[in-house]
């Protein structure tokens, strides 16, 4: 029988837990495949530890891979696909906004032949029009800045074939947007679509400053346009001095008005420092990037494996 790995990042999630595993197993119970659930705990400070140890007790279905300190959703996800050895490996989040209810058409259309079956999130229920608008507007900008296509509403749920994940896990790169990496590596894609429920319980994990450091890291990921924009930035800016310093020779020449124009400078000086800084700004985020990437640092740290790879 073919085996499916589930992968679920869980952070401090010790409410959803339990039932999210009752969930899978209802499914599976439906299904003609073996199901192996690997949570990698991202350093979770509630009770969801000592929950998923209970879990692997009572099933040796469930395997849990316990992170050093929270490394973030994305290198969470990272630390499971790295371990996830089924014949397809299931990636979700562990709070039933992505429901397990759609496993068995992920699992047709890889049947079928797809080796990523990418889920689309049309809508989320009870989320504010301000998180929707940001999302919506975000995703344009992504895609006109970027070199490969994001599909707008793409989640972080979907299946792999085993031969997709093996290439995933040759990307060793720090700042990750695994949807755009994924999107990028090509293979035989498919999308399905589907309506988000609520949380089952507790709060969001993504803090808006987690949120904001993803959305910038999509952008750097994918694009170059930032730097080049600091080329346009200055090729403006030269064109507005020009325009200035016409300005200035008809001032002296023309009205003979040599003293005035004070407040031109100042506003000329802080202009052109704005925009120095802008650019400046822009390389340092690159640069802090590469030097990110050129420590080359562990992505995440494991503070305990699952049992079955350290028998
Ligand atoms: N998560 C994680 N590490 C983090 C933040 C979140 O592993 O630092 C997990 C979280 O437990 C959940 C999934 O990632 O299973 C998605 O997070 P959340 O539901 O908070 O995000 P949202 O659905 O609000 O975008
Ligand atoms: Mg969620």
């Amino acid at each position: 029988m073919k085996i499916i790995s589930v992968v679920v990042p869980v952070y401090n999630e010790e409410d959803n837990i339990e039932h999210f595993y009752e969930a899978i197993v209802d499914v599976f119970d439906k299904l003609d495949y073996e199901f192996e659930l690997d949570f990698v705990d991202d350093g979770s400070k509630d009770r969801s530890r000592e929950i998923l140890r209970e879990l692997e007790k009572k099933d040796s279905r469930v395997q849990s891979i316990f992170l050093a300190k929270n490394s973030g959703h994305q290198l969470a996800l990272t630390c499971g696909l790295d371990h996830a050895d089924g014949d397809a490996v299931i990636m979700m989040d562990g709070d039933m906004q992505h429901p397990p209810e759609l496993i068995p058409e992920l699992l047709a259309k890889w049947e079928e032949g797809y080796e990523v079956v990418q889920t689309i999130r049309k809508t989320t229920e009870g989320v504010s029009a301000v998180k929707k608008l940001t999302s919506t507007y975000y995703y344009k900008l992504l895609n006109m800045v970027s070199t490969v296509h994001i599909q707008e509403g793409g989640a972080d749920f979907r299946l792999m074939d085993q031969v997709a994940v093996k290439a995933f896990r040759r990307y060793r790169e720090h700042a990750r947007f695994i949807r755009g990496m994924i999107g990028s590596m090509g293979f035989k894609q498919t999308y399905i679509e589907f309506v988000a429920p609520k949380r089952f319980a507790g709060v969001s994990k993504f803090s808006p400053k987690k949120m904001l450091h993803l959305a910038i890291d999509g952008v750097m990921a994918f694009s170059t346009l930032p730097l080049r924009m600091g080329m346009y930035i200055g090729v403006f800016c030269g064109f507005i001095s020009i325009l200035l310093f016409l300005h200035v020779l008809v001032s002296k020449f023309v009205y003979d008005d040599a003293v005035a124009g004070w407040a031109t400078i100042t506003a000329c000086i802080v202009f052109f420092g704005g925009m120095q800084l802008t650019v400046l700004g822009i390389l340092g985020e690159y640069i802090g990037r590469i030097y990110e990437e050129v420590k080359n640092r562990p992505l995440y740290l494991v503070g305990r494996g699952r049992p079955k790879d350290e028998e």
